[in-house]
């Protein structure tokens, strides 16, 4: 426990009611961890703060400042890498209690939320009204728009409608010093100064606590349907979904699985898959009604020219949820592959994108490691999912091995090491790989501007 942590509980119980504040070992240890599922969990939180209002949230601050206390936002605490983990102690701010939207405005096509809000059911809202709120990183029953934005998260649909960065037009930030700043404006266009609202998108609640957001919505897609490919080569794949952008179709999503990870899916949640092809591919169409049949049959010949081993192709609501849920599960199947499981998420040009997944399939039978991997294709993103047993010190120090041979290949292959799941405390070491020095010195000059005394979030991404 940190030396002014029972200081600030008290104070924090008297201004927040005691029922907004947890403080027991117990209920601190269960958010220790995050979806990062890391084997090193260095410290547990002091306390778990439960805020329901901006207001809420600068006392947090002003305490947090007063008793140089860390503070750890959390959503739902989904992020693969670390980002909620109290490294030295500190508080985690839940915003559980946050989760109003605000406003949904059709006439601006904006939607103003707090930062609990459940990624699916903003959808949900905004679809009610034939608006649309694309970005969707795979879990949008649980996530938070809070922690999408602070985690620059992608998904499925960044192929053809960009990431949550894309969808943010304002923010309202309580900084580290506890005054309240907006970013932007509910405005479509602005060129007023530095584009400050794009800082924070990413910035893993290091800069500045969220509190409420302004998001850009575009007109629902009047239909979709998806249809799925399997192929007898990897090549084949990444050769068709080169072939469909050479074609300038632009279908709404591009995934991919490997033959491993449609048997580990088949395995545990059966949903009809062919599991003895080596890849397919997950088309979502989208577009005016008229439109699909003519998409549908372009991408088709497209995949038969490519070699499409088979193809399926959703007819109605089930079908389409069948293939989703499918490709939604991979990573809780391959956790029933062993006592953990861990993801990644990998980047490249995607021209490289075929050597990037033998590069992985090979550095992984190199260290006898098994693996699934999954990926939004489209973008040139792929997440090795990696079953593991951390009772097991060989193979977990094989699995290190292997995760920094990956990093350096998809360097190599002129990617990055987060595409959209972050850097947090696990891909911390392996920043500067990326990241020039000179760039690196500037985002630390940046950290201490916004947050002189390091309370926010701090030991993380650099
Ligand atoms: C099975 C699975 C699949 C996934 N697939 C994808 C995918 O396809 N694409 C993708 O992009 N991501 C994916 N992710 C990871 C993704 O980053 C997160 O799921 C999600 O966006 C984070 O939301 P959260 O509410 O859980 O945030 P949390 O994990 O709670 O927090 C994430 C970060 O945001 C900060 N934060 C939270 N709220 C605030 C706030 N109000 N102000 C400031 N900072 C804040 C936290 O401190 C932390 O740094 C996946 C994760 C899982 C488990």
């Amino acid at each position: 426990m940190l030396t002014n942590a029972k200081k600030i509980i008290k104070e924090l119980e008297r201004k927040l009611n005691p029922s907004n504040v947890l403080s027991t070992k117990e209920e601190c240890y269960a958010y220790a961890q995050d979806a990062s599922n890391s084997k090193e969990i260095k410290n547990i939180p002091d306390a778990v703060v439960f805020v329901k209002s901006k207001e809420d949230v600068v006392t947090v601050v002003e305490c947090a400042k007063k008793y140089k206390i860390p503070i750890i936002c959390r959503g739902a605490g989904t992020n693969t890498v670390g980002a909620c983990r109290v490294e030295h102690g500190g508080i985690i701010l839940n915003f559980s209690k946050m989760d109003k939207i605000i406003e949904v405005n059709k006439e601006n096509m904006t939607a103003t939320v707090q930062p609990g809000v459940i990624l699916g059911d903003l959808q949900s809202e905004v679809e009610k009204i034939g608006l649309f709120y694309p970005p969707d990183p795979s879990n949008l029953k649980v996530s938070t728009i809070g922690g999408s934005i602070a985690q620059a998260s992608g998904g499925a649909k960044t192929f053809k409608y960009g990431s949550t960065k894309n969808y943010i037009l304002n923010l309202e930030v309580v900084t580290a010093d506890g005054r309240v700043m907006k970013t932007g404006a509910d405005t479509v266009k602005n060129a007023t100064g530095y584009n400050l609202t794009s800082l924070f998108v990413g910035s893993e609640g290091t800069l500045g606590i969220i509190t409420e957001a302004t998001l850009k919505l575009i007109p629902k897609p009047e239909a979709c349907k998806v249809i799925m490919a399997y192929f007898n080569t990897i090549e084949d794949a990444v050769s068709a979904v080169n072939s469909i952008i050479e074609q300038q179709i632009f279908p709404a999503t591009i995934d991919f699985m490997d033959s491993n990870a449609i048997k580990t899916v088949e395995q545990f949640y059966p949903a009809g898959l062919l599991c003895d092809k080596e890849a397919a591919l997950i088309i979502e169409i989208d577009g005016f009604t008229k439109s699909i049949e003519y998409q549908q049959n372009v991408i088709e010949n497209i995949l038969n020219m490519n070699n499409a081993a088979q193809i399926q192709i959703s007819h109605n609501s089930d079908e389409y949820e069948r293939i989703w849920t499918a490709r939604r599960s991979s990573m809780g199947a391959c956790a029933k592959l062993k006592p953990n499981v861990t993801t990644d998420d990998v980047i490249v040009p995607r021209g490289n994108l075929a050597k990037l997944v033998r590069g992985i399939q090979n550095i992984c039978k190199k260290y006898n490691l098994s693996t699934c991997l999954v990926g939004h294709v489209g973008d040139g993103s792929v997440h090795p999912q990696i079953p593991i047993d951390y009772n097991d010190e060989d193979e977990y120090n094989r699995f290190k091995l292997a995760k920094s041979e990956i990093y350096d290949l998809t360097v190599q292959l002129g990617g990055v090491i987060s595409g959209e799941h972050g850097i947090g405390a696990d891909k911390r070491p392996f920043i500067d790989r990326v990241v020039n020095n000179v760039a690196l010195d500037y985002m630390r000059e940046m950290k201490k501007v916004f947050d002189p005394e390091n309370i926010l979030n701090p030991y993380k991404i650099f």
